[in-house]
C-alpha cells in the first residue's frame, strides 16, 4: 500500500460475519454465504504531481481542484458511515494502473474518479459522467478519454478492441453486472450534479484506462469545464465545490441503497 493512500474505516460496518472470517483467517468471499454489503467506496482524484491535468484561464489546476473535491467527498461519506479509500491524498503522481490495484486490493463496492473537463471552445460548459466501454459514444467522449488516458505510460491513447487482456476484463464486467451498475451510478451522479440546471451533458461511454481493470462498478465524473469562465468560477468557490460534493454524496448513498436492495440486504 503506497504511503499516499489514506484510509478512513468506520469500526463495525462489517458486522459479525467479518469478525468470524477474520478469526479463521478467511476473506469474506471464502465464506460464500455473506452477501457483499455496500460499505467501501474508492474516491480517485485524477492526475497529481507532474500530471497537472487541465487548467483554467485563471490558473486553477485540475489536479488541485479534484483533490479538494475528493477529500471533501471522502470526509462526508465517512461521516455517513461509508468506508472510504482515497487513491491519492496529496499532490503526488499515481500511475493509472496503481489506482486500479489500490481499488481492487481494498475490495471497493464503487470506484468514483473525479476530473474536470477542458475543450477548445470556451462556451462549452456542464457536467459529463462516463462509464467504461470499448467504444466511445461519440467523438467528444473519445477526445475526453484520450486526454485522461495520457498518464498511462505503456499504451498511449484509448485501448483498442482486440487487446485480449482488455477483452477479458470487459467480458468479466459484463458477466458480473458491473457495466449495468456503473451505468446506474453514472446516471445518478449526472442527475444529482445537473439537478435544477441545464448543465447536464449526459452519461457517456468511453475507454478510460483508469476504469478498465477495476473489479467493481466504476464511473468517471467530469465536474465542469475549466476552460469555461462560469464553470471555473463555480468550481473555484467553496460554495460551488460544496454543491458538487453534496450531489456526489446523494448519488453515492442512493446507489448504495439500491446496491444492497439488489443483494437482499436491508437498510442498516
Ligand atoms: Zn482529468
Amino acid at each position: 500500500m503506497p504511503k499516499s493512500v489514506s484510509r478512513s474505516r468506520i469500526a463495525g460496518v462489517f458486522g459479525p460475519a467479518f469478525g468470524v472470517a477474520a478469526a479463521l483467517g478467511l476473506t469474506l468471499p471464502a465464506l460464500g454465504a455473506a452477501p457483499d454489503r455496500f460499505d467501501t467506496v474508492i474516491v480517485d482524484a485524477g492526475h497529481g504531481g507532474d500530471d497537472e491535468g487541465a487548467v483554467s484561464p485563471g490558473g486553477l489546476y485540475e489536479k488541485d481542484l479534484v483533490l479538494a473535491v475528493a477529500k471533501q467527498l471522502a470526509r462526508r461519506l465517512a461521516a455517513a458511515g461509508v468506508s472510504v479509500v482515497l487513491t491519492r491524498s496529496d499532490d503526488t503522481f499515481i500511475p493509472l494502473e496503481q489506482r486500479t490495484s489500490i481499488a481492487n486490493d481494498a475490495r471497493g463496492d464503487l470506484f468514483v474518479s473525479i476530473h474536470a473537463n477542458a475543450t477548445r471552445d470556451p462556451d462549452v460548459r456542464g457536467i459529463e459522467t462516463f462509464f467504461m466501454a470499448l467504444d466511445a459514444s461519440d467523438d467528444h467522449a473519445s477526445r475526453v478519454a484520450r486526454r485522461e488516458n495520457r498518464a498511462f505510460g505503456e499504451r498511449k491513447g484509448p485501448a483498442q478492441p482486440g487487446d485480449d487482456a482488455l477483452m477479458a476484463i470487459i467480458g468479466d464486467l459484463i458477466s458480473t453486472g458491473h457495466m449495468e451498475e456503473s451505468n446506474e451510478f453514472a446516471r445518478l451522479a449526472q442527475a444529482e450534479l445537473a439537478a435544477g440546471s441545464e448543465l447536464g451533458r449526459g452519461v457517456k461511454q468511453a475507454p478510460f484506462v483508469v476504469l478498465e481493470a477495476v473489479q467493481m462498478p466504476a464511473s468517471l465524473v467530469e465536474i465542469g469545464f475549466l476552460t469555461n469562465r462560469s464553470d471555473a468560477t463555480e468550481m473555484s468557490s467553496e460554495a460551488g465545490r460544496q454543491r458538487i460534493v453534496d450531489a456526489l454524496v446523494r448519488a453515492t448513498l442512493e446507489f448504495g441503497r439500491r446496491y444492497d436492495l439488489r443483494r437482499g440486504i436491508g437498510t442498516r
